[in-house]
C-alpha cells in the first residue's frame, strides 16, 4: 500500500494548459492548502476529468505525489459551480477571490479556516447578490485568517471611536484627527481618508457573516471607496498591487 497518496477535497483556483490535452491545475485544497496537480489528459473528453479540471469545479480527489506535482488517481466531482461560469459579474467576484489565494499562498501552507471560507464564498456567489460586497468581505476576512487583521474598532494610538479620518495600511488600522501627525511622511503616503461609512462598511465585513453582507444595502460610491482601502490594505501586506481579475471589469 503505497504511503503517499492522500484523500481530500479541492477547488480549481487557476489552470494551465499543458500541451494537447494536459492541464497543470493550481487547486486549493482542505487538507494541504495550495497544491499543483498534473492533470494528464485531462482535456481529453474521455478523462472524465474534464469538469474536475475547470476553474472552480469542487471535486473529491484522490492524489498521489509526485516529485514535482501531484497526479490524479480518483476524482469524484462534488459541484462544478456551473451557474457561476455563465455570469460575467459572478467571473469577476469568484475570479478574484481565486487570485487572491492563488497569489498569496505558498504550496503546502494549510489553512482549513480559509478553505471554509472561500467554499462559502463561493457557495453564496451562486445568488449573483451584492457580489462587490461578497468578494471584498472575503477579501478582508481573509486578510484577518492569514494573520493580518486590520484593527477595525478604534483609534490606533488612543483608542477614541471619534473623528476616525484615515486608514493606515501600514499600521493596520484607523487613526484619529488628532493622531494623523505622528505619523512619518511615508506612512502617510499609505493612508487613506475614510469617514463614518467607510467605516460602518470596513466592519460589516470583518464582523458579520457573508450572508448578512450579502443582504444589506451598501451605497455604491462608499463601496468603491472601500474597495479602495482594502486592496491597499492587500498592496501594503502581500505586495499584490495589481489584479488580473478586476481588470476584466474594465
Ligand atoms: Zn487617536
Amino acid at each position: 500500500m503505497a504511503t503517499n497518496n492522500i484523500e481530500l477535497i479541492g477547488i480549481v483556483i487557476s489552470d494551465r494548459k499543458q500541451g494537447e490535452s494536459s492541464k497543470i491545475l493550481s487547486v486549493f485544497t482542505d487538507k494541504l492548502g495550495k497544491v499543483s496537480i498534473y492533470g494528464k489528459g485531462l482535456m481529453n473528453p474521455k478523462s472524465g476529468l474534464l469538469a474536475s479540471g475547470s476553474m472552480f469545479s469542487k471535486t473529491k480527489f484522490l492524489l498521489q505525489k509526485g516529485q514535482n506535482f501531484y497526479y490524479i488517481k480518483e476524482a469524484h466531482l462534488l459541484d462544478s459551480f456551473y451557474d457561476i461560469r455563465t455570469d460575467f459579474n459572478t467571473i469577476v467576484a469568484v475570479s478574484f477571490m481565486a487570485e487572491l489565494l492563488d497569489r498569496s499562498f505558498l504550496e503546502g501552507i494549510k489553512n482549513y479556516k480559509v478553505f471554509l471560507l472561500f467554499e462559502k464564498a463561493l457557495e453564496l456567489s451562486k445568488s449573483k447578490k451584492n457580489l462587490k460586497a461578497l468578494r471584498l468581505a472575503f477579501a478582508l476576512k481573509f486578510m484577518a485568517y492569514i494573520g493580518y487583521k486590520p484593527n477595525l474598532k478604534d483609534c490606533l494610538v488612543c483608542h477614541s471611536k471619534k473623528n476616525l479620518r484615515y486608514f493606515s495600511a501600514a499600521n493596520g488600522g484607523f487613526l484619529c484627527e488628532d493622531d494623523i501627525k505622528l505619523l512619518d511622511t511615508e506612512n502617510l503616503k499609505n493612508s487613506l481618508i475614510i469617514n463614518d461609512d467607510i467605516i460602518k462598511i470596513l466592519q460589516d465585513f470583518m464582523f458579520l457573516t457573508f450572508e448578512d453582507i450579502i443582504g444589506k444595502k451598501y451605497d455604491i460610491n462608499f463601496l468603491a471607496k472601500t474597495e479602495t482601502v482594502i486592496l491597499n490594505y492587500i498592496s501594503e501586506n502581500l505586495d499584490i498591487n495589481k489584479f488580473y481579475s478586476l481588470s476584466l471589469e474594465g
